[in-house]
């Protein structure tokens, strides 16, 4: 039986136990997924525990995904990049430290119409989550890509840290958006702004007209399932989406590193969309 979980602090809003167990179900599945609580200064301390309780993976959420990016033996490609891990397999050599967020918005990204490849794409933020899209963006083929942020030194620290020519820093004035917009195809919103409990809402949508040809906006926000932004989208007539495929698609990949095999995933997304059903 492998033992897994999600840690983090707090973690009992994670949608990751009810996630992981449908698709542990529909795929019939030797495993067990809970949630434990591990304060931010135990992240090491659960290492070991883990391993004493015979856990053999588990999935980690605020505060624990750069501190375990310092503390696993082997680190994925992806969790080298963006300097994060949120999926960690416990063997009896190594331990072994993955991040899914990136190839979760590519897939949710292509599931939605709305590759970025060959496209010019405004990234609204540079937090975690834009540390995780911006490299996968580029490396999906995206021309150009632009990083706008309250905080510009964040953002342009965000492009360095990418190093590739096609991305550049901006700030997060209307008339910059607006700018932008006028150059790109995709909007993606990795800022917290409209998320249910965070208060802040942007302060002018209008840079969504600017977005030119078959355009589309990714919101990674899925609660409410429908923020401002996205509903202006859509009365405009662009694609939209939040960000509910990104969470569950970086399930699915977590899981199939979590089992060491590659899992019928259109059934396991489906089984994980299923469950999410009213519940977010
Ligand atoms: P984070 O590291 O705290 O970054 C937050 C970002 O939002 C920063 O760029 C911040 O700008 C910006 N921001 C916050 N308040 C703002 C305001 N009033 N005006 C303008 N910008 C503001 O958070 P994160 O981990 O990147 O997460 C960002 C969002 O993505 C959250 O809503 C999270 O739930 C969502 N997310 C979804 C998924 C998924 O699977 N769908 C995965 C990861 C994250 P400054 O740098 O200026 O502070």
């Amino acid at each position: 039986m492998n033992k897994l979980c999600v840690i983090g602090d707090p973690v009992e809003h994670s949608l990751s136990p009810l996630i992981q167990n449908a698709m542990i179900a529909a795929a019939g599945l030797p495993c067990v997924y809970g949630a434990v609580r591990v304060p931010g200064e135990e992240t090491e301390l659960w290492l070991c525990r883990a391993r004493r309780e015979g856990y053999t993976g588990f999935n980690a959420t605020m505060p624990h995904k750069r501190t375990l990016a310092g503390l696993v033996d082997v680190l994925s490609p992806d969790g080298e990049r963006f300097h994060a891990v949120n999926t960690v397999c416990i063997k009896t050599d190594k331990i072994y430290g993955y991040n899914t967020d990136g190839d979760g918005i590519l897939r949710a990204l292509e599931e939605s119409g709305m590759s970025p490849g060959g496209r010019s794409v405004l990234v609204l933020g540079a937090g975690g989550a834009a540390r995780a899209v911006v490299p996968k963006l580029l490396d999906a083929g995206a021309q150009r890509v632009y990083v706008a942020n309250r905080t510009p030194e964040r953002a342009a620290g965000l492009c360095s840290l990418v190093g590739d020519g096609r991305v550049s820093p901006a700030d997060f004035s209307p008339e910059t958006l607006k700018r932008l917009a006028g150059k790109c195809s995709l909007a993606v919103n990795c800022t917290s702004l409209g998320m249910t409990g965070t208060g802040g809402e942007f302060e002018d949508l209008s840079f969504l007209e600017q977005l030119k040809g078959d355009a589309g906006v990714f919101d990674l926000i899925y609660s409410p399932p429908e923020t401002a932004l996205l509903a202006h989208a859509r009365q405009l007539g662009l694609r939209g989406e939040n960000g509910l495929g990104m969470l569950i698609w970086q399930a699915v990949f977590a899981l199939e590193l979590f089992v060491d095999e590659r899992l019928d995933e259109p059934a396991m997304a489906a089984a994980a969309r299923r469950a999410l059903e009213g519940k977010v």
